[in-house]
């Protein structure tokens, strides 16, 4: 326990280190860029690591997981009443029959790719009395054959529409886009590809800052085409099985 808690430590000191150097590389902010600490298929014990060193924005791909996750947290905390309250963003493919799951703890949905989608959030959280912000998922490779990866996200023809219904629905506030680098090829002509239609969006929507892009593997390249959100799993809590 205390190994894994040094572990988590010097995995953060690591993580922040590179966002703090990446940042300076193009002459951004650090603190422009948040870091969400992609728990999946890690313990609620390593989420409350994260939290008692000062780490509160966690993301779950999975409802089944997240949902247990996200309530043993909320009973660890309630028990304790010291660590601050996680904020939880959901950054994995939702089907709509687990949405009123997802809105009793998610505070962020990243991963919204549908008009079906936004209309059953909007009534699961207007009925949960939440209010939740939404970012629209962007599918940066949407020639390519659909490979089971679960990368998904919305045409990037369709976004504007998706992000309109957003921002008109009572429940959901657009944060902005986010996205997955294509497998198997460099990140930047993608993320430049997503920079655009980041700042298409801004000009249609001023307040949808958010970008959510840039992993383990690229955060550098993410942060470089002006990424506010890194979602960051291996690098900070290690390995996880291949096929999730
Ligand atoms: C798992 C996951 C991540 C984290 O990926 P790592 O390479 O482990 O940092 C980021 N985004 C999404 C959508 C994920 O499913």
């Amino acid at each position: 326990m205390a190994d894994r808690a040094a572990e988590i430590a010097a995995n953060l000191a690591a993580v922040n280190a590179r966002i703090s150097a990446a940042c300076a590389a193009v002459g951004r902010d650090a603190a422009e860029v948040t870091l969400v600490a992609v728990t999946k298929f890690h313990p609620a014990s390593d989420v409350l690591h994260l939290l008692r060193l000062g780490h509160r924005v966690f993301g779950e791909n999975r409802d089944q997981e997240a949902s247990a996750k996200a309530a043993e947290v909320a009973a660890k905390l309630a028990d304790t009443a010291s660590d601050p309250a996680p904020e939880w963003h959901f950054i994995g493919q939702l089907q709509t029959n687990k949405v009123k799951s997802v809105v009793s703890y998610a505070d962020v949905v990243e991963s919204v790719d549908r008009l079906a989608l936004v209309t059953a959030l909007d009534r699961a959280a207007v009925r949960a009395e939440r209010k939740l912000r939404a970012f629209v998922q962007v599918n940066l490779d949407p020639d390519a054959e659909r490979d089971g990866s679960g990368r998904g996200g919305a045409h990037p023809d369709e976004v504007l529409e998706i992000a309109a219904a957003v921002a008109g629905s009572d429940a959901l506030s657009l944060g902005g886009l986010m996205a997955v680098a294509p497998l198997g090829v460099p990140p930047e002509p993608a993320f430049a590809r997503l920079a655009t239609l980041a700042a298409q969006l801004r000009g249609i929507h001023a307040d949808a800052v958010s970008l959510s892009a840039g992993m383990s593997g690229d955060l550098e390249a993410a942060i470089a085409a002006g990424a506010t959100h890194v979602r960051i799993g291996t690098a900070l809590l290690g390995g996880r099985p291949p096929l999730r």
